[in-house]
């Protein structure tokens, strides 16, 4: 079997091909997407992907073509959906032909409002995201998190303010969303945003026109610049805040920490730990350190 990197996603090669999340196209390949971040749909940009059904129904809402299976049966290899606890409907891809490999695409272990977390399959080979896989990062509990934002959010509500949380329109949206829907709030949002929001059964709002009253709202992060014409057009405040594992100050993370990584790996307990994506490379010194078998996936990596 030999790996090869490309964009935030591996192709794999034993006879046959597969690629999953590939920033391009490869003839010949079942090409696979794990979730609906545009960073992981390069391929799904130049023609239809194998994803599940949830996953295939949030890429028909961008404008791509999913081919919604529950797995993938071949002569020569098998592959099955696992839950990735990344964003709504990302899932891990476990590949069945004789060596047993799971890929986890981008995960996280810790259940969040709308997703479960990542689940476990032993396998020979574990080929893992490392986005937040160095010691650095270690995050509180959701459970920690979640009464943070809710103080930071009433707070400002009860100030008259409104609270503008910034996350991607895909994935962190539907989880502050559930998080919200759970305060009894309804936000904000934009229309893509809604549109994935109603495939969960999530409550919001279209936002049409600045709400006149305190308010929360969920944008993307690129609407940064328009807080201040907000408070223009309404005379309210608008507190903004990224919710993010970039933020230490709110750091409601997609993806697993250091030590979500380690315990996720031990459970897993793989032979080879394949590291990928954001820091793989420090992320398999220090596991190596941890007594992992990790490498960092490199072109023409031959397990
Ligand atoms: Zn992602």
């Amino acid at each position: 079997m030999i790996l090869y990197p490309s964009g935030n996603g591996v192709l794999i090669e034993d006879g046959f091909k597969v690629a999953i999340d590939t920033s391009k196209r490869f003839r010949g390949a079942v090409h696979i997407v794990t979730h609906a971040h545009w960073d992981h749909l390069g391929a799904a940009r130049s023609g239809p992907v194998y994803s599940n059904v949830e996953t295939a129904e949030i890429l028909k809402v961008r404008g791509l073509e999913g081919i919604p299976v529950d797995g993938i049966t071949r002569e020569d290899f098998e592959v099955r959906f696992l839950d990735a606890g990344h964003i709504v409907g990302s899932s891990q891809v476990l590949l069945l032909n004789g060596k047993d490999v799971l890929i986890t695409g981008d995960f996280k272990l810790e259940p969040d409002a709308v997703v479960r977390g990542a689940e476990i399959e032993n396998v020979d080979v574990l080929v893992i995201d490392t986005t937040f896989g160095v010691p650095h990062f270690k995050f509180p509990s959701r459970k920690v998190l979640y009464r943070q934002l809710e103080v930071f959010i009433k707070d400002r509500l009860s100030d008259g303010r409104s609270v503008v949380l910034f996350g991607y329109s895909v994935g962190k949206s539907q989880e502050l969303t559930a998080f919200l829907n759970t305060m009894g709030i309804i936000p904000y949002v934009l229309p893509e945003t809604h549109r994935v929001n109603v495939l969960f059964g999530l409550k919001d709002v279209v936002l049409r026109r600045v709400p006149s009253e305190p308010s929360v709202l969920i944008l993307p992060p690129k609407f940064k610049r328009v807080l201040d014409a907000f408070r223009i057009q309404t005379g309210i405040e608008h507190v903004g805040i990224f919710v993010s594992g970039w933020n230490p100050e709110m750091p409601i993370s997609s993806h697993a920490d250091w030590y979500q990584t380690v315990r996720f790996i031990e459970e897993v307990s793989p032979e080879v730990v394949v590291t990928y994506g954001e820091n793989a490379e420090r992320s398999a010194v220090f596991l190596r350190a941890e007594g992992f078998n990790a490498i960092p996936l490199r072109s023409g990596l031959f397990l």
